[in-house]
């Protein structure tokens, strides 16, 4: 018979462990889908890793692992489905955010024929406005970057065995896996889901993280800000032909322009064009810089009982 593999990345959810395992228990033995739970706990702080330890030990459907650190939750998600066995796999928050109920209709879906399915925002949940703002922005530019709608995707989705296999054939270590499902292709659907609110915790994204989070996404999904260095090379070449022309012909008509505040108004410009475009092209130079260390993506401490699978994320 099929199982379904459950991926939840867990960073501080100590609160939200049992809750989660206790919910999806009843939905998934209500639906009759034979299923594994698989949290990753990414070096938690508080007794999270203790919590899927305690849950482990009682239910054979659930085991778990523990980063050695903080890992991030794209690191976690990969280290879940490195260890899932299931022939389909959802991920999902495990703090509920993403509503369990949904499960059924997903795997419904599956075995349909579909290999992938997409959990779709219908509203975003509680959030501030600046949040939803930035959110908005950064997925529209993705949206135009790399020609896919991102703008109501979400980590939530069921992915079929071949397309969890075509993910860890790669070798590259910065993923989306927001948007990795889409560059995959097979037939995929979408299903619509609201953001539930989230009951114990926080939400453990600050602004500094999700502005490194979208920097980082964008660079190792798009070349277009490289480019974008090259457009921002021509416009100025253009702008200095038209100087260069007008200064020439004053020149010579003997009215020059004189004095500092045009040179150092240039200087200026052309610095700060120059320094932004090396910063452009310096992250990607610290992408592959990333890429060439070829550095483990997570490192697992323990896991619970004996699982089968790499435990140190290449
Ligand atoms: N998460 C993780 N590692 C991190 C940050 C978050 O595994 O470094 C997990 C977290 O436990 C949760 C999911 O990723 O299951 C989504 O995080 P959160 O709820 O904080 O984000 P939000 O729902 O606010 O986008
Ligand atoms: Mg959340």
């Amino acid at each position: 018979m099929a199982r379904l593999s459950i991926v939840l990345p867990s960073y501080n959810e100590q609160q939200n462990i049992a809750r989660t395992h206790q919910t999806l228990q009843d939905i998934l033995t209500q639906a009759g889908i034979e299923y594994e739970l698989i949290f990753i706990s990414d070096g938690s702080k508080d007794g999270t890793y203790e919590e899927i330890k305690r849950i482990a030990a009682r239910d054979p459907n659930v085991k778990g692992a523990e980063f050695s650190r903080n890992f991030g939750k794209e690191a976690a998600i990969f280290a879940g489905l490195n260890l899932a066995l299931g022939d389909a796999v959802i991920v999902m928050d495990c703090d509920l955010q993403h509503p369990p109920k949904m499960i059924p209709e997903m795997w419904k879906l599956w075995q349909e024929g579909y290999e992938v399915v997409e959990g779709v925002k219908n509203s975003r949940g509680k959030e501030s406005l600046f949040h939803k703002l930035a959110a908005g922005g950064f997925y529209r530019l993705m949206s135009r970057m790399m020609h896919i709608d991102m703008a109501a995707t979400s980590d939530y989705k069921l992915l079929d065995r071949k397309v969890v296999n075509v993910l860890l054939d790669l070798t590259e270590r910065n993923t989306f896996f927001r948007a990795l499902s889409f560059w995959a292709g097979f037939r995929s659907t979408k299903i619509y889901y609201d953001v539930q609110e989230r009951a114990f915790g926080e939400s453990k994204w600050s602004f500094g993280s999700l502005m490194r989070y979208a920097i980082s996404n964008v660079t190792s999904f798009s070349t277009i800000p490289l480019q974008m260095v090259t457009v921002l090379g021509v416009v100025s070449i253009i702008f200095s032909l038209i100087l260069a022309v007008q200064t020439l012909v004053r020149f010579l008509l003997g009215d020059s322009v004189e004095g500092f505040t045009t040179v150092i108004l240039l200087i200026l410009i052309i610095g700060g064009f120059i320094m932004l475009s090396l910063g452009i092209i310096g992250h990607y130079l610290a992408r592959i810089y990333e890429e060439v260390k070829g550095r483990p993506r997570y490192i697992i401490r323990e896991t619970t009982g004996d699982i089968r699978g790499n435990v140190n994320g290449r």
